[in-house]
């Protein structure tokens, strides 16, 4: 096998294409691509990512909305008619272990990559893209249209260098990964093989091989109502959502206790929190409201998985020690993500360091205090995942998102070099020759 181009080599072509990947994501930006309304930017995406791979359009069907991991905090989305994509940059070197390439693709297993073309919502203003000083700013710049012109600029960057992957490079490019992966849930019901998934998310280009879980939780608590000169007969359902609201806080604080030492996420003083988000109720100061909706999300990590988080919530509020909420409340989860965990020694981890160090970068190896799609890949595929790209979570859903150039150039030849070199091949069980 020719010897894989050096980092240098690679940053050279990614410099040179680097005007186009700029234009591409200032493109993405300006399709206002909320949830359920991904079409146009997945259409332009297709046709664009057709310059440098094979591209599949993949279909989304209402049965998806079956799936026991579906996540609805959006109701009503419909999915005839719309799609993910699936990129295949083909693999052509022999393998590293010598064997020939198989026909129809390579006899290696691919690394896949995957991230998400929806945005959450914000100003009209925000998906007019402007460049200031090397920087992108608009919403997506991060999170993630920057992170899908990353995966194109390495593909262009490959593809100019004549350089091919040991085994084929395919990226999911997906839709609502916002609103809980449904565009990745259905990536891997069809199934995929792959020796290695890095999930593309504004990590500053830390490898995230810890990832923290989620559940997206609406509480449905119902009062008495009345008028409040009715002192006695009434009950307030905004009251009974403050128990409740009580009960969840004490019930993080045993948590956030009980899930100390676990390597990677401890240097975070919360790494998991409860977020009380949205609350409504009342219509009317002088009047107790009939019912109150809180909305919210607790985080968790890979020493709890999802069912028992579900469970412990719920028990928490029936042991609140208030004999009307214990009979006047609905918990419902729209959105359930387990945590997961790749060992720090296994080879997607410690090849992606090597690579960040050879383009200068520190490779800083830490966990996600976030919970985003890889979980699907990791845990139900088996696939060995981390998460990694430039920018920051910082910035991601922000007024003033934002992607330096320069970090999107880097983050692209590290993952060029990453798909050329053999570290994640030797992870499936191939050795180098
Ligand atoms: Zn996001």
């Amino acid at each position: 096998m020719r010897n894989p181009p050096s980092v240098p080599v690679i940053r050279a072509a990614v410099e040179a294409l680097r005007d186009e990947a700029a234009a591409l994501l200032c493109d993405l930006i300006r399709f206002p691509s909320l949830p359920g309304r991904e079409a146009e930017v997945i259409d332009y995406a297709a046709r664009r990512f057709a310059e440098v791979a094979v591209v599949e359009r993949v279909p989304l069907s209402n049965a998806l909305r079956d799936d026991p991991d579906y996540a609805s905090p959006l109701p009503g989305l419909d999915y005839e008619g719309r799609c993910n994509l699936r990129i295949r940059g083909t693999g052509g070197s022999a393998c590293p272990n010598g064997e020939p390439r198989g026909t129809g693709g390579s006899a290696c297993p691919p690394l896949l990559l995957n991230t998400h073309l929806d945005v959450v919502p914000a100003p009209e203003s925000a998906f007019e893209p402007r460049i200031q000083d090397g920087v992108v700013y608009g919403r997506g710049a991060c999170d993630a249209k920057g992170q899908a012109a990353t995966i194109w600029l390495a593909l262009a960057a490959l593809r100019r260098l004549g350089a091919q992957p040991a085994g084929d490079l395919i990226a999911h490019l997906v839709v609502e990964e916002e609103v809980g992966g449904n565009g990745t849930l259905a990536m891997i019901r069809r199934g995929e093989q792959a020796a290695a998934c890095i999930v593309l998310e504004p990590t500053e280009m830390r490898i995230l091989s810890s990832v923290r879980g989620a559940v997206w939780f609406r509480l449905t608590l119902e009062g008495r109502a009345g008028h409040s000169g009715r002192a006695g007969d009434t009950v307030s359902a905004l009251a009974m959502a403050r128990r409740a609201m009580e009960a969840l806080e004490a019930y993080h604080a045993r948590l956030l206790a009980a899930s100390r030492g676990l390597p990677l996420f401890d240097p975070f003083s919360n790494p998991m929190p409860l977020t009380l988000g949205k609350l409504a109720a009342g219509d009317w100061p002088a009047a107790a409201p009939a019912r109150a909706v809180l909305e919210g999300v607790l985080g968790f990590l890979p020493n709890k998985n999802r069912f028992e988080v579900m469970q412990e919530m719920r028990q928490a509020i029936l042991d609140a020690g208030d004999d009307w909420l214990r009979e006047h409340f609905r918990l419902e989860f729209t959105y359930r993500h387990d945590a997961h965990v790749l060992p720090v020694d296994h080879p997607l981890v410690t090849g992606l360091q090597t690579c960040c160090r050879q383009a200068g970068l520190p490779g800083e190896v830490s966990a996600m205090t976030a919970s985003c799609d890889s979980w699907f890949y990791n845990n139900q595929l088996g696939i060995p995942t981390a998460v990694f790209g430039p920018g920051s979570l910082r910035h991601a859903h922000s007024a003033g998102e934002q992607l330096a150039l320069d970090d999107l150039a880097l983050a692209a030849a590290v993952l060029a070099r990453f798909a050329v070199g053999q570290p994640f091949q030797a992870a499936a069980g191939f050795q180098p020759a």
